[in-house]
């Protein structure tokens, strides 16, 4: 290929990133990635990087797995597309929904599929209000969501998220969709207990609906553990007394499980770890092990006879994509053949949880947090919750992020938070390379937090 510079100017002549800035981008040219195996990328330049975040939270089960690329193979050799509009449909959709509704929790039983967990979410937004519809409750509309959350990028997804500096953007969200505090206690100021601040956090749903009048409320929509917004790990008391709430005033429960699912968190899914009973799930990332775009909704036995009663006029050209299907089912195969989940319940998850919260010794570490294989580092000035840099919010988790790239580490940051999310399939070798770059990442910036 050409090299690197001129692979970086026509980049940034040409493709526009998500959430960079051009200038940025013809300021120091992005980092040209070329091939990956395991848990290591390497760039244009020959390093070798361990990815932390496992490209965005999805390759579950790491690069380069022959068999997937086999599978996409045969399967476009077979049925490259077809569509499952109507009353069509092939097998790799078929044997996918099957087995992605043996492994769900209770009874979430259909899947209705999309090409990622953006427009999964479009899709719930449009479910959970048909199903009010049909039930003869058309005033159930209202959407509740939380500040700082995520659900994806399309103008439906994007409102259901709370990140203020995406909803400036667009004029979002769209009406009758609100927001609820998220359950971060490190950042609220850790004033209360956390199982008290959880309970507090629970309870301003049951505010809102009482607020909206809960013949106003069709569903709550949250992930089992907030990932783009910090990798913030609920109290524990948060999640019993938010499905306490949904059962209570009768509002539909929707777990985005885009990150938690498929063993992130140390269960198949996240509801099972929070010890909840969504009545729709939201899938995409590790359900293909990010090999192929594809994501869907996963809804139980009720709302699916609900929505099946009528003609629910919603699809998107690539629902159940064939060679996305097939990929998914193979990646879901050798999950577990390789007991992937089990892997990260005994094997690297504790050993990652132990490194990981021993870097709570770092002086630059304030709370550390760890569920399954997702954590996160918040950096401080005095290891004190709340207490905020001098520099602007970011600006540290920015350098940090900058100095573990140097050290060819793979981490993101939330303004000052540093995140990890690793293949679920590290080794424990590979864990204290992780962690050996991560505390040299932490010194360097140490030193120019100081300066
Ligand atoms: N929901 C959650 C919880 C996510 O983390 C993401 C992506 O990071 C999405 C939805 C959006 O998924 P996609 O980028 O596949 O559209």
């Amino acid at each position: 290929h050409l090299p690197t510079a001129e692979l970086q100017a026509l980049d940034a002549a040409h493709h526009m990133h998500p959430f960079t800035t051009g200038a940025d981008l013809a300021a120091k040219g992005a980092r040209v990635i070329t091939r990956a195996k395991g848990v290591y990328l390497t760039d244009s330049e020959g390093h070798e990087i361990l990815d932390g975040m496992a490209g965005l939270w999805c390759v579950n089960i790491g690069y380069g797995r022959e068999e997937l690329a086999e599978v996409a193979a045969r399967q476009i050799r077979e049925l490259p597309y077809y569509n499952t509009f109507f009353q069509t449909t092939h097998v790799p959709a078929i044997a996918l929904a099957a087995k992605i509704a043996e492994l769900a929790p209770g009874d979430l039983n259909h899947v209705f599929f999309a090409s990622g967990g953006s427009d999964a979410n479009d899709t719930n937004i449009r479910m959970v209000r048909t199903y009010w519809d049909v039930k003869g409750k058309p005033g159930k509309k209202i959407i509740i969501g939380r500040k700082n959350g995520y659900h994806g990028s399309t103008v439906g997804a994007t409102s259901l998220g709370g990140m203020s500096a995406m909803h400036a953007q667009g004029g979002l969200p769209i009406p009758d969709i609100h927001h609820i505090n998220e359950p971060n206690w490190w950042a609220a100021g850790g004033e209360t207990s956390p199982e008290d601040f959880g309970l507090a956090c629970a309870q301003e749903l049951e505010q809102a609906i009482l607020e909206f009048g809960e013949d106003r409320v069709a569903a709550f929509i949250a992930e089992p553990v907030q990932g783009a917004g910090g990798v913030i790990i609920p109290p524990e008391t948060y999640w019993p007394e938010i499905q306490r709430i949904c059962d209570k005033y009768e509002i539909l429960l929707i777990a985005d499980e885009v990150i938690c699912g498929f063993g992130r968190t140390g269960n198949w899914f996240g509801s099972q770890t929070m010890g909840i009973r969504p009545d729709i799930m939201t899938i995409a990332k590790g359900l293909s092990s990010g090999y192929q775009p594809i994501g869907g909704s996963v809804v139980s036995d009720e709302v699916a006879a609900v929505l099946d009663s009528v003609e629910f006029n919603h699809g998107y050209t690539y629902s159940g994509h064939p060679v996305a299907a097939a990929v998914a089912l193979e990646n879901l195969r050798i999950m577990e053949e390789e007991g992937v989940v089990e892997h990260v319940q005994t094997v690297a998850g504790p050993y990652l949880a132990e490194k990981w919260h021993a870097l709570a010794d770092h002086p630059l570490v304030g709370e550390t947090k760890l569920i399954g294989m997702m954590g996160s580092l918040a950096l401080s000035p005095n290891k004190e919750p709340h207490a905020t840099f001098a520099a602007e919010a970011g600006t540290i988790g920015y350098i940090c992020r900058e100095r573990c790239f140097a050290n060819n580490l793979v981490m993101r940051h939330v303004g000052d938070r540093m995140i990890i999310s690793p293949p679920l399939v590290i080794a424990p070798e590979e864990i204290d390379i992780l962690i050996e770059r991560a505390r040299k990442a932490l010194d360097e910036t140490y030193a120019r937090a100081k300066d």
